[in-house]
């Protein structure tokens, strides 16, 4: 580097040094906490918007490291993509959310989110199949969350592993919706159980009229195909009540709840013990 701009030196340096040996530390203490199983979902609670009631919970990855302290999932999740630890990651939490959801109720469903690259490097099918026998969880109870980024590249492998997935029962549904890849052809090739409306639109809907257009159109496409649809990152009572009022079923957000334990869901919402 350079000696003039000293301040540079000075500051950027030591930040760069400091994020990559993070993300080194991430990658190399990651595979271990997998093997530990200390890698665990949280679970955030969905509501229906109209009565209110629980309906379903989305497991959300969650580690704790000793020096790292807690990592989030926005952070690691890219480093175990790249890693390859993704599929034994999804793989235990898929496993450990379909196991506990059964503490806390035996008709809630539960969301896991499925990255592209288990898709591609796994055989996620076989995986899914194997999970819902060893835990006795009814195929229809579980969601599986894709992104529109799975439909970047080999688009038939895609709708060939979803199709093979709702075969089975188990029920697909397209997170962040809006937010990815534009063509929205991929919404005729597959029967969507369900479109999780991402967070920004909430943000923008109260700020832009245009907003509230593409909302409805949303809102009426989901209807069209027969698909639930799940309103993210609904933070304030304003934010619910406008998307009740334009006939979305659920919300998901710190309005209600953010994710949690187990535990706490099962206290929370159904004043059991989770066993
Ligand atoms: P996502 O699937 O879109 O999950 C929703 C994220 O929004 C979660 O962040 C959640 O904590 C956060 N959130 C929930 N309600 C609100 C709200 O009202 N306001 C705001 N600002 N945020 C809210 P989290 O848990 O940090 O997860 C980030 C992302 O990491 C997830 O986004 C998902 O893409 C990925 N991820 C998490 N767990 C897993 C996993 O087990 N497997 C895979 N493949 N990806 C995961
Ligand atoms: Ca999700
Ligand atoms: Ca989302
Ligand atoms: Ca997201």
């Amino acid at each position: 580097a350079k000696r003039k701009p000293q301040g540079q030196i000075v500051t950027y340096k030591p930040i760069m040094r400091a994020e990559l040996q993070r993300r080194l530390m991430i990658e190399a203490e990651l595979g271990k906490a997998i093997d530990q199983c200390g890698v665990i979902p949280y679970y955030q609670p969905q509501f229906d918007l109209k009565t209110g009631e629980i309906s379903a919970l989305e497991a959300l990855a969650r580690w704790h490291h000793p020096d790292l302290g807690w990592v989030s999932p926005a952070e690691f999740i890219p480093v175990a993509e790249s890693s390859g630890d993704i599929v034994p990651l999804g793989r235990l939490i898929l496993e450990t959310a379909c196991t506990e959801v059964q503490l806390v109720s035996d008709s809630l469903p539960v969301s896991v989110n499925l990255s592209v690259s288990q898709i591609f490097n796994d055989d996620v099918c076989g995986m899914v199949r194997e999970c819902l026998a060893r835990t006795g969880l009814p195929a229809h109870r579980l969601k599986l969350e894709v992104t529109e980024s799975v439909f970047m590249t080999d688009i038939d492998h895609v709708y060939e592993t979803l199709q093979t997935l709702s075969d089975f029962g188990v029920e697909i549904s397209l997170d962040d919706f809006g937010t990815g890849y534009s063509a929205l052809s991929y919404l005729s090739r597959f029967k969507w159980s369900e479109l999780k409306i991402d967070r920004s639109f909430v943000n923008q809907a109260f700020k832009n009229d245009l907003t509230l257009e593409i909302i409805a159109m949303m809102l009426a496409l989901a209807r069209k195909m027969d698909a639930g649809v799940v309103v993210e990152g609904v933070e304030t009572i304003e934010q619910r009540d406008l998307f009740a009022s334009l006939g979305c079923e659920f919300g998901q957000g710190y309005l209600f709840g953010g994710p949690m334990s187990i535990e706490d869901i099962a206290l929370l919402f159904f004043d059991t013990e989770a066993a």
